[in-house]
């Protein structure tokens, strides 16, 4: 006969990847411990989450609750902001194109945080605020200590502890990491003029400049320059700097009224060698890092999360044993290595001086300008990977 696990899944983290997974593992597995202290309020951010990760919290009941502070986004155009000699075609992505009502929808790194804790403290899950201070793990189990002296002997971790995650130092997995000349300045602005839904993305010498729609007349802004760009636009005052923002969007959207303080986020990238290795699986940022181009971040922590739904088995039986995590391991890998390179070379195609690849860059945005199925493709790949080769081949398939 073989012994039912009843030792807990310790969820180590409690930021938005954290949250989530505590919540959606815990209704489905009995025993959970979430451990980690939730961010204080004072994240600036937004975050635009696509549809597939929006439908996965509708299933999970969360998004009932982050709908009604949340913008959708139905337009996305990218604009050439260089004085470039080969200067990029604009182009535009409706997601009619793609039968979608939105993309995605934006919102406020706080509310998401209100909505995430509100959620956990009415779900099963036993919620520690304390930080995870060693891990042993063994053959059989592995041994949690919290820093408020309790210690949990677990079935797995899963490590939801951002990009220096001790879990995943504590498994043996190592992780190849970089930085970027580069900062992000994140503020929020309200406008005279309607954004109708619409996300602008300039691409500029120094990163992307990147506005998307909040509720009302109201848009968030991801900057991202040089460092010592970073620190001039943070000492400028508020009129200043909304004088800034209006120049560099060609005022279209009218006057802008700068309503919520720039922050800045250095940037970096990060990619381990494994996703899951001695009874550790990895989720959120310690399982990938990279540049806020494209909004993929989040949106690749949710599916982080929907893997693991999918392949932990929920029959008893050991969860920590190899096949489980090779099985993670060979799902999430492909995603995640093909998202990190993307948004590092598109990163880098927009800071190189380099005429071949501007040109490149250029040609890529034309053809992309030009060929709607080309344009359905991408957009459907943006969303989740396999999509847009799933929707091709049900295309090319004759009608019966
Ligand atoms: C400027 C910017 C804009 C972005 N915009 C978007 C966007 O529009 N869309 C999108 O999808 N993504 C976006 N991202 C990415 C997104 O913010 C991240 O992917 C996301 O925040 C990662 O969440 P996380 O829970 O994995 O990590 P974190 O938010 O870092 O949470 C990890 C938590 O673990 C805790 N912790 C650490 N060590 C321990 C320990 N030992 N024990 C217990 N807890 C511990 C930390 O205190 C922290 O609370 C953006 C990123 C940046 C920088």
């Amino acid at each position: 006969m073989t012994s039912t696990r009843t030792d807990p899944i310790v969820i180590a983290g409690a930021g938005h990847v954290g949250l989530i997974a505590a919540i959606a593992i815990g209704q489905t597995f009995e025993n959970v411990i979430s451990l980690g202290t939730i961010p204080e309020g004072n994240d600036k951010r937004t975050t635009a989450l696509m549809m597939p990760a929006i439908k996965f919290l509708r299933q999970i009941g969360l998004w009932e609750s982050i709908e009604p502070h949340a913008a959708p986004i139905t337009t996305m155009r990218i604009l050439d902001g260089t004085t470039r000699l080969i200067r990029s075609p604009a182009v535009t992505f409706e997601a009619s194109e793609i039968d979608e009502p939105a993309f995605g929808y934006n919102i406020p790194n706080v509310t998401l945080t209100e909505v995430l804790s509100d959620a956990l403290k009415g779900s099963p899950v036993k919620h520690v605020a304390a930080s995870a201070s060693h891990y042993h793990p063994t053959e059989s189990a592995i041994a949690v200590e919290a820093g408020n002296g309790a210690v949990y002997t677990a079935n797995i971790v899963i490590a939801a502890d951002g990009r220096s995650s001790l879990a995943r130092e504590a498994a043996g997995i190592s992780a190849r990491t970089w930085s970027y000349n580069q900062t992000a300045i994140v503020l929020s602005f309200s406008h005279t003029r309607d954004h109708h839904d619409i996300s602008t993305e300039f691409h500029t010498e120094h990163g992307p400049f990147t506005q998307v729609p909040l509720a009302g007349k109201r848009s968030s802004l991801v900057w991202v320059t040089t460092p010592a760009h970073a620190v001039e636009l943070l000492e400028l005052t508020r009129d200043q700097l909304a004088m800034r923002v209006e120049d560099r969007m060609q005022s279209m959207l009218g006057a802008v009224t700068i309503d919520v303080d720039p922050q800045s986020w250095p940037l970096s990238g990060l990619v381990p060698t494994s996703f899951a290795r001695n009874r550790v699986f990895l989720a959120g940022e310690s399982a990938h890092v990279f540049p806020p181009i494209g909004a993929q971040g989040l949106n690749l922590g949710v599916r982080d999360v929907e893997t693991l739904l999918e392949t932990l088995p929920n029959d008893g039986t050991d969860l920590g044993i190899s096949s489980v995590m090779s099985s993670y391991n060979r799902k999430r890998s492909p995603d995640i290595i093909a998202r990190t390179g993307a948004v590092d070379a598109l990163n880098r195609s927009l800071l190189s001086d380099f005429l071949p690849v501007q040109m490149v860059r250029s040609g890529g945005l034309e053809l992309l300008r030009a060929f709607s199925p080309l344009r359905g493709f991408v957009m459907r790949e943006g969303l989740r990977p396999g999509s847009g080769f799933r929707f091709s081949r049900k295309d090319a398939l004759p009608n019966h």
